[in-house]
């Protein structure tokens, strides 16, 4: 793989590998990278068609024997669990093949929204998924549409039911907003915390959760 105009699914950062199987996202921050950037780090995120099991297996059979990397994360321009079975067969092969690789997934929140009747949560831990990082840019419904102008009903209420279900299944959770001026970080803080779960603040610069 290499850093042209072609876009990618498999790509790095530092010293994780990052999957970026979808471009679809439930929502449509008007802080999002990807309004203003057709990728990171030097690779182009803008899919033009999502990739199948076998393109990116081939890619992480190059890429992951490169180097120890610190982690996998399933983190893109686009929301992972829009593709939820996907990410788990991704996830399986991953752990069947490169066991030692710590999976993550960066996420808005939504898992249990779009994929209705199913238990996310669980589903993940058991495909190998190890922690998830959820994006909670809102301290309420109102201020959370208003921000994340979600194209799902009920999105506010999905995140805190993710993360609610995520810590239970298993995985480490945490929690991030972005610091973009009308956030209330006070007020954030204090709804992840009664979550029982660590909060962090992200700076307003290239996305990703
Ligand atoms: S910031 Fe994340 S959740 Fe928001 S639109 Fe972009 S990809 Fe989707």
């Amino acid at each position: 793989m290499d850093k042209d105009n072609k876009p990618v699914a498999v790509y790095w950062l530092n010293n994780s590998v990052y999957l970026n199987i979808t471009n679809q996202c439930s929502n449509n921050c008007w802080f999002c990278f990807r309004n203003y950037k057709s990728g990171v780090g030097g690779f182009n995120l803008k899919l033009t068609q999502e990739p199948t099991l076998a393109e990116v297996t081939e890619e992480l059979e190059k890429t992951l024997p490169a180097r120890h990397w610190s982690e996998v994360v399933f983190c893109g321009f686009g929301e992972p669990t829009s593709r939820l079975d996907f990410l788990l067969e991704t996830a399986r092969w991953i752990k069947k093949h490169f066991l030692a690789a710590p999976i993550r997934l960066d996420t808005n929140g939504h898992g249990y929204a779009l994929n209705k009747g199913r238990n996310v949560a669980e589903e993940l831990k058991a495909a190998g998924v190890r922690s998830t990082s959820v994006s909670l840019n809102g301290e309420n419904e109102k201020t959370y549409n208003e921000h994340c102008r979600p194209n799902i009903s009920g999105a506010y209420q999905a995140t805190l039911e993710f993360i609610r279900k995520a810590k239970a299944a298993g995985l480490e959770v945490e929690v991030s907003a972005v610091r973009i001026p009308e956030a209330d970080m006070p007020k954030i803080r204090a709804i992840v915390d009664e979550l029982g779960v660590p909060f962090r603040v992200r700076d307003y610069i290239p996305c990703f959760w």
